[in-house]
């Protein structure tokens, strides 16, 4: 299989590296169901490809004319944020779309500029994210596409109470994309609150 046939945008096939022949077995199985709408609960380890399998179909389906954010990839920590941001970058950029990153142990007026320059999608750690929301820096009004990216290590970590605070502020409507190495019981029940009709997904 190749990436033309998951039906993505030229922009975002012209803009992949070179390097990346085909798509991994989770961007197999997820960029249809995630380019359709539906929720997914992906069981990926990292290293599979999961970062695309998510970020391809996020930067297809975000109305890019409007300079607010419409999508957000929460992550358990920093160096994932960045690392993230750094893959999705050239994609976005082919596709007209502004990323900023959000964590903590970076100075917020840095984030502010960030976030002033409209970016439609938002990649953040829960605890610096709510405390934008709660000081009300960011509106997250227009947000459609929520992923949770290493879910295990952002319950493991203890940023549970923080993401429901997070989902209390968020569009009802929204596609909801999870992605997990594990699937201990508590994330389970959580998702099985949190997804719509979920198709479950095993790379
Ligand atoms: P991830 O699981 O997203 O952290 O990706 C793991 C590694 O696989 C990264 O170094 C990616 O650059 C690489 N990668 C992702 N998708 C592909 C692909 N389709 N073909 C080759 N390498 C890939």
């Amino acid at each position: 299989m190749t990436f033309a046939e998951l039906k993505l945008h030229p922009g975002l096939l012209a803009a992949l590296p070179t390097l990346y022949q085909q798509p991994t077995r989770i961007q197999q199985l997820a960029i249809p169901v995630a380019l359709s709408g539906q929720d997914v609960l992906a069981l990926a380890q990292t290293g599979s490809g999961k970062t695309l399998a998510f970020g391809l179909p996020l930067l297809q389906q975000i109305q890019r004319q409007q300079a607010q954010p419409r999508a957000l990839v929460l992550v358990p920590t920093r160096e994932l944020a960045t690392q993230i941001s750094a893959v999705l970058q050239p994609l976005a950029q082919a596709m007209d779309i502004g990323i900023v990153t959000l964590c903590g142990g970076v100075e917020q007026e840095l984030q502010l500029a960030g976030l002033a320059a409209g970016p439609q999608l938002l990649v953040a750690t829960p605890g610096r994210l709510l405390d934008l929301l709660e000081q009300q820096l960011l509106t997250p009004d227009a947000i459609t596409h929520l992923v949770l990216d290493e879910a295990d290590r952002l319950l493991e970590m203890g940023f549970w109470p923080d993401i429901q605070r997070i989902l209390a502020r968020l569009p009802e409507q929204r596609q909801t994309l999870l992605f997990s190495a594990t699937l201990p019981t508590e994330l389970d029940e959580i998702a099985t609150r949190l997804l719509n009709s979920p198709r479950r997904i095993e790379a």
